[in-house]
């Protein structure tokens, strides 16, 4: 961009000669004179590939609609890549949140669980939230997630494990009574930087906005008598801990916001909470016509998810986090959002969960979007970390008139649409309680400045150079 002197008599030059500011704008050269900031706005699907916005399109805008994500101008293709944990590692082809976040916050490819550490020696990787404050710019994080989970704590903290969360999780940490590791050499004690809520809490970051309330309950490391909320407030985050405290804040400098003890709670659901349910084969028909039946799962509807009242939406902590973050004395500012149950409801085999959280990005889309129209210097992009395992598949086998049942081994989810059909969704990708993340490419969108800025297919660690390019960071 050219220089204040520059833009003011480039613009005055454009106003003797009656030439169209619009007209010198499509070119090279930005003349914009009212806004000399930089901003960057990531919004982040978690778990959200093609599938989960197909499923999403048919259910909220009808097959013929079109989601405010398929409006933006750039559309590309990002490749999703892990690698063994330790140094020189072999490629890994499924990825998890944490590792791929590192990828996008540091330009940095690492081992699945890892929070912007090297794979092998847990070396620290700068993060672009943490290169853009040494520059003077403000920098925010928002998530439907604990504030502690993987996509977010990568922006801003540094662990070798995701599990790691807060002060009491750093030893021997279980999931499900399975011992899934620990951190007990990144304790404060130990010389290391301390659980995920600590970072944040004594980060540089200017708003923090999600769930997790949880990890910030138990004492500083070291402290008798100060938790880690208390210790982010006596580093000066104002607190709020619901949407009614969070339209009332004043326009504080620092703002710490968590409304619920982990993941947020999630807009729909399955009809009485319905999930995708095994179909039920019957090998011998009740007409002896053919070998056999399939009882498929009966059809649903989505419904509103009665614990979801009285959250924020993703859009109203995208506007306050925007509120915040925009100030005139700083260079500009880096904000992630991150749509996270798109993944999480997708483990549970849940699609009208994952529905409404594709529904919510989408909204905070549109508050990126229409603070990118009156700050020009604000590229926008949206991207997902990796894809996940729910397929749409066809309501009907193409193989039904064979005399045998043809039915899935996964679970089924049977979804009545508003426009008046049915779309079956399939989880398959094992016997557990929980399914797997899948390995495809994923989408990344962008607003008028990514045109020219993002290639049609790129890596992650690619995103991280376009984000640092974008705000000058070099
Ligand atoms: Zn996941």
């Amino acid at each position: 961009m050219l220089n204040k002197q520059w833009t003011g008599l480039l613009t005055a030059t454009l106003l003797y000669t009656n030439v169209s500011a619009t007209v010198w704008a499509q070119g090279d050269i930005d003349l914009t004179p009212s806004s000399p900031q930089r901003n960057v706005i990531l919004i982040i699907g978690d778990g959200m590939d093609d599938q989960q916005i197909t499923i999403a399109r048919n259910y909220l805008v009808g097959a013929n609609g079109r989601l405010l994500l398929d409006e933006l101008p750039m559309r590309g293709a990002v490749q999703i890549l892990a690698i063994e944990d330790k140094l020189g590692g072999k490629p890994v082809y499924v990825s998890d949140s944490a590792n791929t976040a590192t990828s996008i916050a540091t330009g940095e490819i690492t081992s699945r669980g890892r929070i912007s550490t090297r794979a092998g020696d847990n070396q620290i990787f700068p993060t672009i939230a943490e290169i853009a404050q040494q520059r003077g710019f403000r920098t925010g994080l928002v998530s439907t997630a604990s504030v502690t989970d993987a996509t977010p704590a990568a922006f801003a903290a540094h662990m070798s494990a995701r599990l790691c969360q807060s002060p009491d999780l750093m030893q021997e940490v279980f999931y499900s009574d399975v011992f899934m590791g620990d951190c007990a050499q990144e304790t404060k004690a130990q010389g290391g930087p301390g659980s995920i809520s600590e970072q944040l809490a004594e980060s540089k970051l200017d708003v923090i906005l999600g769930g997790g309330s949880q990890y910030f309950m138990p004492l500083t490391e070291g402290s008798t008598s100060s938790t880690v909320l208390e210790t982010a407030r006596a580093a000066g985050f104002t607190t709020v801990a619901s949407a009614a405290e969070l339209a009332d804040v004043a326009s504080v400098n620092r703002l710490l916001g968590l409304f619920s003890p982990d993941t947020m709670p999630v807009r729909l659901r399955g009809e009485n909470g319905r999930k995708a349910e095994s179909p039920e084969a019957s090998w011998l028909n009740s007409i002896h016509r053919y070998l056999g039946d399939v009882t498929q799962p009966a059809a649903m509807v989505c419904e509103a998810n009665p614990d979801f009242s009285g959250m924020p939406s993703l859009s109203e902590m995208t506007d306050a986090a925007l509120h915040i973050l925009d100030r005139e004395e700083s260079p500009g500012f880096f904000l992630m959002i991150e749509s996270a149950s798109i993944d999480k409801q997708s483990h549970y085999r849940k699609p009208c969960g994952s529905i409404g959280e594709l529904e919510q990005l989408n909204e905070a889309l549109a508050s990126a979007l229409a603070f990118a129209a009156s700050h020009p210097n604000t590229l926008v992009l949206v991207t997902a970390d990796h894809s996940q395992a729910a397929q749409l598949v066809p309501i009907d086998s193409l193989f039904r008139s064979f005399p045998i049942p043809i039915f899935t081994p996964g679970k089924l989810a049977r979804i009545e649409t508003p426009e008046g059909s049915l779309m079956a969704i399939n989880y398959a990708t094992n016997n557990f309680s929980a399914e797997e993340h899948t390995g495809a490419n994923v989408p990344i969108f962008g607003n008028q400045e990514a045109i020219g800025r993002v290639p049609t297919f790129l890596s992650q660690p690619e995103i991280f150079e376009v984000m640092r390019d974008y705000l000058r960071l070099d």
